[in-house]
């Protein structure tokens, strides 16, 4: 349900538009506007991902397409020259990210990819943010639905974060 008032609506669009260009903070300004809490590269995780939604146990990665190697993307052409070498850097980064989202899962976190191509233009952006609202809430209950897990769970730390405290939460204006 959008409770929002048209004024408030017009900020938050604004406040989209007037957002650093680093696709990261378009996900984190738009996560805090819709009342997420989150920590930022959080060093204890595997990947150090760059935005980590405890309550959801879910870390999100906003990828570029082209370091990230995003497959069959508009923004990933190699380079003409050096083709090798771009070829190869480029595919260990990808390994290396395939690897880091496996420990995550081993670690019980949920992964979400964001690529850059995905935030642009504004229409694709929007539509990109809502369904991750709607990935975070889906995973929130089915989080809570799973008959065996105690309702405690999250009070204590999750395998691979440093601490539990939730103090460290981020807030942004
Ligand atoms: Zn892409």
């Amino acid at each position: 349900m959008d409770t929002k008032s048209p004024q408030q609506r017009h900020k938050n669009m604004a406040a989209i538009r007037s957002a650093d260009t680093k696709p990261e903070m378009t996900v984190r300004r738009w996560l805090h506007s819709h009342g997420f809490r989150y920590r930022l590269n959080h060093r204890g995780l595997p990947g150090h991902p760059d935005i980590v939604l405890r309550k959801y146990r879910t870390c999100i990665f906003v990828n570029g397409c082209f370091w990230h190697g995003h497959e069959g993307c508009r923004y990933f052409r190699l380079p003409k020259t050096n083709v090798d070498f771009w070829r190869t850097k480029i595919e260990r980064n990808r390994e290396r990210d395939h690897r880091d989202y496996q420990a995550l899962a081993r670690l019980g976190w949920h992964t979400i990819v964001i690529w850059e191509c995905s935030l642009k233009p504004a229409s694709v952006r929007q539509r990109t943010l809502e369904s991750l609202e709607q990935t975070l809430y889906h995973i929130f209950l089915a989080d809570r639905q799973l008959p065996n897990r105690p309702s405690r769970t999250l009070q204590y730390p999750l395998h691979g974060e440093e601490d539990g405290t939730d103090e460290k939460l981020v807030a942004e204006p």
